[in-house]
């Protein structure tokens, strides 16, 4: 049974042990110490200038953008006031010749235009008495108006925040690509499009999406002290956590209110050990950061997220289908009592494509407890393009496939243990019976099965956590976070607005 025993051998490479995650999450607390206290280290540990997290009591209604790695969201929040909130949302994919424009422009136009035709849709009236108001108001800024939206933006790419709606971009990351927008501020960016476009909007607050989690998990799910890491395994992945200001050594140059002693931290671990002193690398990792768009850097990302766990799976798999001495996907393996007919790959395949295997499929493999595996060989045939998978194809797809997830929910679990750890919530006595809330969002944590359930598993047996320390540990979905998590931080824009103008 060679396939099997390759199968075995390369589901061994992505083994991540136990005495390897501790080692990891000493790392991950060493760079997290580094990154408050200078800037450029490999752990960015940006200070957000957002100084609490909500308690439920929040209300108004309030729009909020979302341009995520996949999809870029308009929606309007009415918070309620009592933990509760209605969203009104649309989405719609990101083109992908937008994600690599030569210009920063087309990009912002294309999201200001997306949120013109969101007011129309759902806000008709304030859209059309704004209007009215333009043609006869001889102003044409309007913009003290009380009808003007105050909108979140939720920008889930690493920037250095100057103020509550400034930021410099940093670096792209994900598929996106477009040099031209680096050191920019993307709400400016943003503010000129709609602008152009005469909207009745001002983006008031500057978000990341793990910020925005963050806030959303306070608001729905308030404890005493609400959630202390707000996390996104999605397309990418990166988490934000209240820090001490205390422990925030590196100079801070914008204005904020001290009163909490608190400040939350958007750590973009993405770059989590880029120097890979820690983090796995097979072959397959290798060949992917070559490949990637930014080779050297989120190499943390590179291991755990969505838009690259398929890719080290469909490399994996190439190597497996060119391995002379090993059938895999070919005719020899299948036979016409157990499935349809012979196995081909198309030459369009999905494998022979870089980037060309959607991680989805991941999730129908782990869901599949079917004794054929009938489900999976279908969604091979439907999505890759390979008729009539064999049974011990579909098998070896689904160990390695695995394997590759499991390393990832591993790896997700040492960020989240060095976070909790780093809040010293475990060992301090007046939060002894609190459970320690976390807030997460995402394709991967939403959909992949069991994705949570490896990370609890992880948990426990990492030092200083363990079993007792991973019950109190509540991982909880914070559905619509980043829309939700952006009107609320709008509204303290709002507010803060109110004290400083007469
Ligand atoms: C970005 C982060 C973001 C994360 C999740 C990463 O690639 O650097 O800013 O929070 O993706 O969307
Ligand atoms: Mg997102």
């Amino acid at each position: 049974m060679a396939l099997e025993a390759e199968t075995k051998s390369i589901v061994a490479k992505f083994d991540y042990t136990d005495d390897d995650v501790n080692k990891a999450v000493d790392e991950f607390l060493r760079q997290m110490g580094e990154g408050l206290e200078k800037d450029g280290t490999s752990l960015s540990q940006i200070p957000t200038y957002v100084t609490g997290v909500p308690n439920g009591t929040e209300k108004g209604l309030y729009m909020a953008v979302d341009l995520g790695g996949t999809n870029f969201r308009v929606c309007s929040i009415q918070l309620n006031g009592d933990s509760t909130f209605n969203l009104t949302y649309t989405k719609v994919a990101i083109p992908k010749e937008l994600m690599v424009a030569k210009t920063a422009e087309e990009l912002f136009a294309f999201l200001a235009k997306q949120i013109e035709l969101f007011l129309k849709t759902h806000h008709e009236e304030q859209f059309v008495a704004h209007i009215r108001r333009r043609m006869t108001v001889s102003s044409p800024d309007g913009f003290r108006d009380e009808n003007v939206f105050r909108l979140g933006f939720t920008f889930s790419f690493p920037v250095q925040q100057i103020g509550i709606n400034k930021g410099n971009l940093i670096r792209w990351t994900k598929g996106f690509d477009i040099p031209d927008a680096i050191g920019k501020d993307v709400c400016a960016l943003l503010q000129i499009e709609i602008d152009k476009l005469h909207l009745p909007v001002k983006v008031a607050a500057l978000v990341n999406d793990t910020v925005g989690t963050l806030m959303a998990r306070s608001y729905t799910a308030p404890g005493k002290t609400g959630a202390v890491l707000g996390a996104i395994f999605g397309t990418g992945t990166n988490g934000a956590y209240v820090e001490k200001l205390a422990n925030l050594k590196k100079p801070l140059t914008g204005e904020y209110d001290k009163s909490t002693g608190d400040m939350v931290i958007n750590t973009e671990w993405g770059s989590f050990d880029n120097q890979l002193s820690v983090l796995p690398n097979t072959p397959w990792d290798i060949a992917l950061d070559k490949t990637s768009v930014n080779p050297g850097i989120q190499m943390y990302e590179k291991r755990v997220s969505g838009m690259f766990l398929g890719e080290i799976l469909r490399l994996v798999l190439l190597d497996l289908v060119k391995n002379p001495n090993v059938s895999f996907l070919r005719d020899d393996n299948s036979n016409s009592n157990d499935w349809k007919s012979t196995t081909t790959i198309a030459q369009n395949s999905g494998i022979y494509t870089p980037w060309g295997l959607d991680t989805a499929i991941m999730s129908v493999a782990a869901a599949d407890n079917t004794p054929e595996l009938s489900t999976l060989r279908q969604e091979l045939e439907s999505t890759l393009n390979i008729y009539s998978p064999a049974y011990d194809d579909a098998q070896a797809f689904k160990a390695i496939a695995g394997a590759v997830a499991r390393r990832a929910a591993r790896l997700a679990a040492v960020a989240i243990a060095a976070i909790v750890l780093q809040t010293g919530k475990l060992t301090d006595p007046a939060s002894a019976d609190e459970p320690i809330d976390v807030g997460v969002d995402g394709s991967l944590v939403e959909h992949y099965p069991y994705f949570r359930d490896m990370i609890y598993e992880t948990l426990r047996i990492i030092k200083g956590v363990g079993g007792e320390g991973a019950k109190r540990i509540r991982i909880g979905i914070a559905k619509d976070g980043s829309g939700v998590g952006a009107a609320l931080i709008a509204l303290v824009a709002a507010n803060m607005e109110k004290n400083t103008t007469p």
